[in-house]
Parts: C-alpha cells; structure tokens; sequence
C-alpha cells in the first residue's frame, strides 16, 4: 500500500519538474526574441545616427538629377573621379555645369547624398534652380 503510493508521488513529481523545464525554456525563447528585438533597434538607432551624420537624403532630387547633361564618352584618358576608373568609350557620361564629367551610375548616387561636385564643390542643385528660372 505504502509503496503504490510512494511511486505515484514520485511520478507526479517527475510531470511536475518537466512543466518546470519546459516553462523555463520557453520563458528563455521569449527572452531571447526580445534580446534580438533590442538589438535590431539599436541597429536600427545606430543607422539612423549615421544617416544624420552623412546627411542622407539631403543631395540632388531624382528629378533634378534627370536635367543634368548626359553625353556619350568618346576616346579619352580621362577619369571618373568617383571611382577612378578612367572613361571607356561610348559609356554614358553626366557633364555638371561646371563641366567636370563623371560615370552617369558614379554621379546619381553620389548625388543622392551630396548636392556638390566631387571635384570642385560647386553646388550642383544651386546651378539647376537657377537654369530652371
Ligand atoms: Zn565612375
Ligand atoms: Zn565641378
């Protein structure tokens, strides 16, 4: 009699402690989901400090940028001072106003961040307004 009832408190104390554990790894999975949320939000905070920083979407509207000169480049040993790769024939050039010529892709994405020429620093958006008048 004794022992029957000493093996079904056992056992109920087996199912108890396995409850237990299982809460217990399920509160873990809940810690570890917000311990990845935090830290994509501060991923996400950090980005954000850096677009700040570099003024990111601040530069030439795509708009604008379309109004800008494009020429196909003929023969030259000229640069790209964008990414210093000199021109190859026929590529898509942008000639800004000031008449620095740059990689058509090079030009709009450095636009996309900076409203002035990579080489001279002259304003490029300035120099499109007052076309446009
Ligand atoms: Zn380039
Ligand atoms: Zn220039």
């Amino acid at each position: 009699m004794i022992q029957i009832v000493q093996e079904g408190q056992e056992q109920q104390e087996r199912q108890e402690f396995e409850v237990d554990e299982n809460q217990f790894r399920r509160w873990e999975q809940v810690a570890n989901q917000y311990r990845q949320e935090i830290l994509l939000l501060e991923q996400q905070l950090w980005q954000t400090n850096i677009d700040k920083v570099f003024q990111k979407g601040k530069g030439v509207p795509k708009k604008l940028q379309q109004k800008l000169r494009k020429m196909k480049m003929g023969k030259s040993n000229r640069q790209c001072s964008i990414c210093c790769n000199n021109f190859s024939k026929d590529e898509t050039i942008i000639q800004l106003p000031c008449k620095h010529i740059f990689h058509q892709s090079c030009l709009f994405s450095w636009l996309d961040h900076s409203t002035k020429c990579p080489n001279c620093r002259s304003d490029v958006l300035e120099d499109l307004k007052s076309e446009e008048k």
